[in-house]
């Protein structure tokens, strides 16, 4: 939510795609898979200046146990030079020399990123154009929840009664 409306303040569009069929539960490291996205969200919307910011999640492979999820996140951005692109990984590392002039950052984000995907037995790459945009894909094996456990999203009740005329810092 707080990078759609970064997007928007940017002007970029900004998808959520779910691709095919989801399960609805699955069971991972959400602090972990939240610190991923992030990174490469950041990033999608430091190194684009028009156009569209778009994450697309796919399952890939699924047993009885466990489900393989592919998140890609795709801008249409600078983009990357192609003997740049392996380089980007590693701890320190820019595209260019002048990246950090321009964009600021620390060339850690994607080390940390490659790390804590590798750390869960998932696998992290790139595609990237330069000029045409960038599109960043991991994939990460997921627990399955018990089919018979059903959850339910429990709407919050925003209730203000004895507020009014209150001052709220
Ligand atoms: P930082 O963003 O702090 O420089 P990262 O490790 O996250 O460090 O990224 C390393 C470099 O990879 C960036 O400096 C930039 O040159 C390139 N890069 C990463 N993501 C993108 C992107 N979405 N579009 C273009 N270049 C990118």
């Amino acid at each position: 939510r707080s990078y759609s409306f970064r997007s928007k303040a940017k002007n970029l569009d900004f998808d959520i795609k779910k691709e095919g069929k989801l399960p609805i539960n699955v069971i991972g490291d959400q602090i972990r898979l939240n610190q991923i996205l992030s990174n490469l969200l950041s990033n999608a919307l430091k190194f684009t200046k028009q156009g569209c910011i778009t994450v697309t999640i796919q399952e890939i492979e699924r047993n009885n146990k466990q489900s393989k999820l592919e998140f890609a996140v795709k801008d249409t951005g600078i983009g990357i030079p192609p003997e740049k692109q392996s380089a980007i990984f590693e701890n320190y590392t820019q595209a260019s020399s002048d990246t950090t002039r321009r964009y600021g950052g620390t060339g850690l984000g994607l080390a940390i990123c490659k790390r804590l995907v590798e750390l869960q037995g998932g696998s992290i790459s790139v595609e990237s154009e330069p000029g045409t945009g960038s599109t960043f894909r991991f994939s990460l094996l997921f627990g399955l929840s018990d089919d018979n456990v059903k959850t339910e999203d429990i709407q919050a009740v925003e209730i203000f009664t004895g507020l009014e005329g209150k001052k709220i810092l």
